[in-house]
Parts: structure tokens; C-alpha cells; sequence
């Protein structure tokens, strides 16, 4: 991409109203746009972000044998009636909508009801599961309060997987596969070290669920690590007896805020009990499904990976969700020789495959460089007036500053065995 053709423009300032520092940090790169207070646009950059982390939760997800789908926003109050998860009361979220015909209908904040009631005409027998579905699709939440930014909107993207199992402990084990895949994607988002299996309470069903909460003095949430044990516990598991059963010391809990990056539950036969999806055992008998869900947050996740990854000069993406891999910049605009090298290099490289964002802009380098620092782009080449006389390019890595010289065919064949 040739910065030339991208619309987007940095700004040295924030919109004054913007107080997280993810928000601020992606609209001054331009990769989101502030539309009113929990309701951002995602701009090209902030797209291509979003479909890697997508692509890393993807492959997650399907590697535990998950089937991607997407339902509907829209939301039929009868199945959420028969939950008992209708009522403003019970649900404090919703958004709630009429037909002209003044029908009432929901914005979708969550998708067990209707995932439920879809798969209810595809399940019949034993044979037939285990199931496990998954979907990127938008929830509308009626939040209270939305100034973290991206963190939390009252329009946001969720991935989230339902398991539908014959038994407990068939549900056991797919939830521990689902604690290892969370585990992976956090890792490769690169907040893995940060991102602890929190303990919080589990409803009627299950002593506990489980958080996936990110250390960060940004998050709007409180847990108690125990270092020894690489868990968590939240505020409502903060009990003698039950601390004790997890076999965690008070004393020893560290208090931290952080960030919900997930969270995932076990329901057993709630929600597919009311909503009647049940299965004929191998005994003849009638059985409802055990049921499980497992969300992330995909623009908060985005937006803790900017609060973590991130200085004073801006966004330093880990090479798995960057939007390109190279930013490559000429530094001398009205150098022919100098742009026309650089122009050489963008094809060669995109021609082997290496995602490059090219900032060939007729500006200054000092200006250049400043974008490039705010846009966090994890490798950056420098092309200037000594590429020419000595051969050499500059590969800066973003998060350290190391400066590597290097001659354009020992770049192109490193790039070239990356990218394949
Ligand atoms: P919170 O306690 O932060 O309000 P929640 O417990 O209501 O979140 P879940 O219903 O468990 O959230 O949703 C699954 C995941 O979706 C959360 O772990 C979080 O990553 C993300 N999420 C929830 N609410 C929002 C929001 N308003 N904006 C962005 N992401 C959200
Ligand atoms: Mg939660």
C-alpha cells in the first residue's frame, strides 16, 4: 500500500473528548475513527489489525474443532423470553428496537438464546455431537459507562464459540482444550506474559468460570494473582473457603488492575433445556445438550495490545496483528534516484509476498519518521541518499531501535523466505 493512496492522515492531537490512551493512540495513526462516545470506525489500517487477530483466533479456534457461522443481530424476543433474559430487569444492556408494525425486536448482546434455537434443528441424536460453533459477529450492549476507548463500546465486535456436548465430562474436556486455545492466542498477540486464567464465579451450574484478564493499569477490573500458580482469582472468588479449595494463600495474592480479554463459562443444560436441544442417547432417552460459551473481545483486545505495546512515540505492534510487516520510507522526496530506488524495492518486495506499507508521501523524513513511529509498523527500511552510494538499506525494529545495515539482496532473500 502507497501511503500516497491510503486516505487516511495522522494528527499530532487526539479529538480533546478521547481519554484512553488506546482510542487516542489509534485515531492519531488513523486506524480508527471516533464517531460519538463508544462507537468507533474501524479506517483501512485499523481493518487490516482486526483480520489478523481474526486470523489468529480463527486458527485457534478451528484447530479445537470449531465450525465458523454468523448469526443474525437481530433478535426474536420469544427465545429470550422462554431464558427469562427479555426483561430489562435481568438483561441491563439491551437495545431494544420495534417493527412498523410495532413487534418488538433486540439488538443481539450475546448469542446463546439464538445459537441454541439454531442448532436445535440440526441435532437430533448422539451421533450428532459433539458440536462446537463459533462466529465473529457484532453485539450492541447499552453500556453505562464507555470511556476506555476501544476497550468498550456499545457496538463491538465479539468472537464467540458455544460447545455442545453429550455429558460433563465431555464438556470438561473441551474446555480445557478452550483454556489452551485462549492461552495460544494471547501468547501470539503478544500479551501472553501478561494474561492470567482468572477464577470468577461460575453461576448455578459450575463452581467457577473462567476470565482471561490482562494486567494493565488501564483495565476497569481488579484481580489477586498468585505468581506461584500463574492464576488469578476476581473479587467475588476472594473468600477463605474457596481460596483455600483453589489451594491459594490470601496473603500472598497480589493485587493488580487489568483488562477482561476473555471469558468463558460452562452452563450445563441452561439455555438448552429451555430452548429444547435435546438428543436421543444411546440408551433411547431424551437428553438436552451441556452447553458451554467462550468469548473474546476483538477491538478490546486490540486496544489492550495498543494500551501494553505501546511509547511515547506510539504503537509497537508484535509482528502477528500489525497491519504490514515492513513500513518501508524514502526519505528524500525530490531525489529521483532516491524514489526511484524505492519504488523498485516496494514491487520487488510485494511481488514476494511481504505486506508493505510504503510511505512514498512528498514530505519530510523527520515527518516520516515521527508517522512511522506513531503507526507501529514492527520492521521499518530506510531509503536515502547513502542507499545509493553505499548499497546498504537501514532495517530498524520498531521496538528496540537495533539498526541493521543490509544490501538489498541479503534483504530480499531474507523477506522472501518470511513471507512463504
Ligand atoms: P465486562 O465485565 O467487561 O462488561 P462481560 O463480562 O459483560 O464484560 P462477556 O459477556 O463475558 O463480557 O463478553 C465476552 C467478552 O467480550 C469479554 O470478555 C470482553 O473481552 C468482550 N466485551 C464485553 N463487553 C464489551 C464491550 N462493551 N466492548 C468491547 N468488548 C467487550
Ligand atoms: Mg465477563
Amino acid at each position: 500500500m502507497r501511503q500516497t493512496h491510503l486516505f487516511t492522515k495522522t494528527r499530532r492531537e487526539a479529538p480533546a473528548d478521547e481519554v484512553s490512551k488506546n482510542a487516542q493512540l489509534l485515531i492519531r495513526a488513523g486506524y480508527v475513527h471516533k464517531e460519538m462516545a463508544g462507537a468507533y470506525d474501524y479506517l483501512p489500517l485499523g481493518m487490516r489489525v482486526i483480520e489478523k487477530i481474526k486470523g489468529v483466533i480463527r486458527e485457534e479456534m478451528n484447530a479445537i474443532g470449531g465450525q465458523e457461522l454468523s448469526l443474525t443481530a437481530l433478535q426474536d424476543p420469544e427465545i429470550w423470553k422462554a431464558t427469562d433474559r427479555w426483561d430489562d430487569e435481568k438483561v441491563d444492556v439491551w437495545f431494544k428496537t420495534k417493527l412498523k408494525n410495532d413487534t418488538e425486536l433486540g439488538l443481539g448482546c450475546t448469542h446463546e438464546e439464538p445459537m441454541a434455537r439454531m442448532m436445535r434443528d440440526h441435532v437430533n441424536s448422539y451421533r450428532d455431537l459433539p458440536k462446537y460453533t463459533y462466529q465473529f459477529q457484532t453485539k450492541f450492549r447499552n453500556e453505562l459507562r464507555a470511556k476506555s476507548g476501544i476497550m468498550r463500546g456499545r457496538e463491538f465486535m465479539m468472537k464467540d464459540m458455544y460447545s455442545f456436548n453429550r455429558t460433563e465430562e465431555e464438556l470438561d474436556a473441551f474446555y480445557e482444550k478452550a483454556i489452551q486455545a485462549y492461552k495460544n492466542v494471547y501468547d501470539r498477540a503478544g500479551i501472553g506474559d501478561k494474561t492470567f486464567v482468572t477464577f470468577a464465579s461460575g453461576g448455578m451450574f459450575s463452581q467457577f468460570s473462567h476470565e482471561f484478564q490482562t494486567v494493565c493499569d488501564a483495565g476497569e477490573d481488579i484481580i489477586y494473582i498468585d505468581d506461584s500458580q500463574n492464576i488469578a482469582v476476581n473479587e467475588e472468588v476472594m473468600k477463605d473457603d474457596i481460596l483455600e479449595g483453589l489451594g491459594v494463600k490470601r496473603e500472598t495474592l497480589r493485587e493488580a488492575k487489568s483488562i477482561e480479554v476473555g471469558n468463558i463459562f460452562k452452563y450445563g443444560t441452561r439455555y438448552t433445556k429451555e430452548l429444547g436441544v435435546t438428543f436421543k442417547d444411546e440408551d433411547g432417552i431424551d437428553k438436552p445438550a451441556v452447553f458451554g460459551a467462550y468469548g473474546i473481545g476483538i477491538g478490546r483486545l486490540m486496544g489492550t495490545i495498543v494500551e501494553l505495546l505501546s511509547d511515547d512515540k506510539g504503537i509497537v505492534w508484535p509482528a502477528s496483528v500489525a497491519p504490514y510487516g515492513i513500513h518501508l520510507l524514502s526519505l528524500v522526496a525530490n531525489d529521483e534516484v532516491v524514489v526511484a530506488y524505492a519504488d523498485s524495492l516496494y514491487e520487488e518486495l510485494t511481488a514476494v509476498g511481504v505486506e508493505v506499507l510504503y510511505d512514498d508521501r512528498d514530505a519530510r523524513a523527520g515527518e516520516k519518521l515521527a508517522d512511522s513511529d506513531l503507526i507501529g509498523i514492527p520492521t521499518r527500511i530506510l531509503v536515502g541518499k547513502d542507499t545509493i552510494s553505499s548499497g546498504l538499506v537501514e532495517v530498524v525494529d520498531r521496538a528496540t531501535g537495533e539498526v541493521k545495515k543490509v544490501t538489498r539482496t541479503e534483504l530480499l532473500s531474507h523477506m522472501g523466505s518470511v513471507s512463504t
